[in-house]
């Protein structure tokens, strides 16, 4: 796995903090949009398919998520579009539980299987600061629920629902059948 240099590992406790939401004005402003973008490019050289802005040290409600299907990283991913999500409020519409073997950038090496709600509506602001709403589902759910966790002070590692359920990712041959992410 390629690191980053400007990743937060877990134990920084920049990680644990709650992020604060962006004003419209913020979105809107020159150094927001210089933020977006070197989001996508931390991500994109981490071979990740999302990043939240406490894990580049900016406690600010601000994450960037794009699946792509030709990650070496990944198996079994769909594209997606790029989200670009200020000042996330999620709901949950189907409470049905479903699990994935996640990993994340700010905790190298390790996965974890967590169980998360399958279907969720995101309302958020969009890069233009004007108010959306997304439905979600799968993959794409647990995604965002890992992403928008990281805004709040949550790690994955805080959802296992047993030890036994982190592992490293190099004994992954036991996991390849599922999908994984971070
Ligand atoms: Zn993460």
């Amino acid at each position: 796995m390629i690191g980053h240099k400007l990743i937060l590992k877990m134990g920084n406790p920049i990680l644990r903090e709650v992020s604060s939401p962006f004003s419209k004005d913020e979105i809107l402003s020159e150094p927001s949009k210089e933020l977006v973008k070197k989001m996508w490019e931390v991500m994109e050289e981490a071979g990740g398919i999302g990043l939240a802005a406490p894990q580049i040290g900016i406690l600010k409600q601000l994450a960037v998520i794009k699946l792509d299907s030709n990650s070496e990283r990944y198996e079994n991913i769909e594209d997606s579009e790029e989200f670009v999500i200020f000042n996330p409020e999620l709901e949950i519409l189907d409470e049905t539980k479903q699990g994935f073997w996640e990993g994340c950038l700010s905790v190298p090496g390790l996965r974890g299987y967590v169980e998360r709600p399958r279907k969720l509506k995101i309302s958020y602001l969009n890069e233009q600061a004007e108010e959306k709403e997304l439905i979600v589902e799968d993959f794409l759910a647990t995604v965002f629920q890992h992403e928008l966790d990281h805004l709040f002070g949550f790690l994955y590692v805080d959802r296992l629902k047993s030890n036994k359920d982190l592992i490293f990712e190099n004994e992954g041959s036991k996991i390849s059948e599922d999908k994984i992410l971070d």
